[in-house]
């Protein structure tokens, strides 16, 4: 493997609350002022039953929110809101906001990925200890990756599988009375990641080549599961700007490999791409890790088959030499 250490990290643009008045001061206000539930644009709020009192899920970010969704789907009095902003991507420097913190204070549950995408989920439990924290990875083996264990593990569709069916469980602990419902929302959802699954083996069993480089070390998971091979990783965040310097270091990897197939994120500025494209005579594809896109029910699946789609075109070659 080939990585381009450390030139090419996101600088998340989040304010940091870590300092006075501190994060009790906050809370405490945050009480007082009894913030509205807001967030509208990425709220899928359910009729109340008369009577019962409204089951508020807090997802971290956008791939848990997805499959939220799928397993709340028309339960009565359910509500989920996603902490983070669509655009936000991966959590891997994600500093909370005193908005996040404030809506959190509204929520029964809170449903993480875990394996360390949210690192400032110790902060959050420290905070409120009553809040139940849903963990999407519990019990799925990490791929070590340079800087630690690899959270990337949604973009995996059998360990997406495994995700969701977490999730469920873990909400019909939390909420007794959905129980029911959350475990039948989940084995519908997990039938068609099941087929996904099997669309996607089936349409990769053929391709010419299996080496591909990509942009962000989103893909190990995605890779092993469909058997394809990452010979380099340009290390950087969805979203970010590269500098001249960042690009020509990524054309300098590029040409030296003899892999010239190379995937970028949909975030990634096509005029870069284009660039790089050019001066080391690659070709530049779209893979997407699912980390931002529609807040809808069906967006995960619409995006592997999109994934599917741009590996044919882009495998279905002989490799470069
Ligand atoms: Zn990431």
């Amino acid at each position: 493997m080939i990585y381009l250490h450390g030139v090419m990290k996101m600088k998340y643009q989040t304010m940091k609350t870590r300092s006075s008045p501190g994060y009790a001061t906050l809370l405490g206000l945050a009480l007082l002022i009894a913030a509205p539930w807001e967030l509208a644009q990425t709220s899928r709020a359910a009729a109340k039953p008369e009577g019962a009192t409204p089951v508020k899920i807090m997802t971290s970010f956008y791939p848990m929110h997805i499959a939220t969704l799928n397993v709340t789907k028309e339960i009565p009095g359910v509500e989920v809101l996603n902490l983070a902003k669509p655009q936000t991507g991966c959590l891997h420097d994600y500093q909370m906001t005193t908005d996040d913190m404030t809506h959190l204070l509204g929520a029964t549950v809170f449903v993480v990925n875990g394996a360390g995408m949210e690192s400032f989920l110790d902060k959050v439990v420290a905070e409120r200890p009553a809040l139940k924290i849903v963990r999407a990875s519990e019990g799925v083996e990490l791929i070590r990756g340079r800087e630690g264990d690899n959270p990337h593990i949604w973009v995996s569709v059998s360990l997406h599988i495994r995700q969701v069916e977490n999730i469920a469980a873990q909400l019909a602990t939390a909420d007794a009375a959905h129980a029911d419902l959350y475990r039948k929302n989940a084995a519908d959802y997990v039938a068609r990641l099941e087929q996904l699954r099997q669309k996607m083996r089936d349409g990769l069993k053929d391709i010419q080549t299996r080496d591909i480089i990509t942009f962000h070390e989103a893909f190990p998971y995605f890779a092993r599961e469909f058997n394809l091979n990452i010979v380099a990783v340009i290390e950087r965040e969805p979203g970010s700007q590269p500098s001249a310097r960042e690009l020509a270091r990524t054309i300098g990897i590029v040409k030296k490999a003899k892999v010239k197939v190379l995937f970028a994120e949909p975030q990634y500025p096509s005029k870069a791409a284009d660039a790089i494209a050019r001066d080391s005579g690659g070709k530049v594809y779209t893979l997407d890790p699912g980390v931002t896109g529609p807040v809808k029910a069906d967006a995960y699946i619409e995006i592997m088959e999109n994934n599917l789609a741009e590996l044919r075109r882009a495998l279905n070659r002989p490799p470069a030499e």
